[in-house]
């Protein structure tokens, strides 16, 4: 497992989803306008107002990452370790910390919107909640997950 915070804060990835997402200009996601201006701000995101059909709208609006409380740079890197590792959506769940269900939901959908290879999510899932709740949190874990990750590093190419 790599450390989730190999991703840094939610302020530098939310800076690189502006980027990338934006990277040919701000356009609204309602009305394709780009007669935009920034509007303030949502947490860490960017929020605009169009001023073509006067509605607002923020970084993630029509991305696979709307409508999630979820910081952006745990998606982020449970995408990255889901697909580069393999990392079970079980392990992924106790490292962000989010319900099995909103895990398995989500890496659903970016597996799809990336055109990626996905989990079988048919299969027989088990869901111990008592396990999740009492599981492997605190200080030991977040060592193993430290070293594991140095070891994997370098490991085969993307
Ligand atoms: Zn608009």
């Amino acid at each position: 497992m790599i450390p989730l915070d190999v991703f840094g804060s939610e302020s530098v990835v939310a800076d690189l989803l502006a980027q990338v997402r934006w990277r040919n200009g701000v356009t609204c996601p309602l009305c394709r306008s780009d007669l935009t201006v920034k509007n303030g701000s949502y947490g860490h995101f960017q929020r605009y107002l169009c001023k073509n059909c006067d509605r607002t709208f923020k970084d993630k609006t029509g991305t696979i990452f709307a409508h999630s409380k979820v910081a952006l740079r745990k998606w982020l890197f449970s995408i990255y370790a889901f697909l580069r590792f393999s990392t079970s959506l079980r392990q992924l769940q106790l490292e962000i910390d989010v319900q099995y269900k909103t895990i398995s939901q989500r890496v659903e959908r970016f597996t799809k919107a990336l055109d990626a290879p996905s989990l079988d999510l048919v299969g027989p899932v088990e869901i111990d909640e008592v396990y999740v709740s009492a599981g492997l949190k605190g200080r030991e874990r977040d060592q193993e997950s430290r070293s594991r990750g140095l070891s994997t590093r370098g490991r085969g190419s993307v």
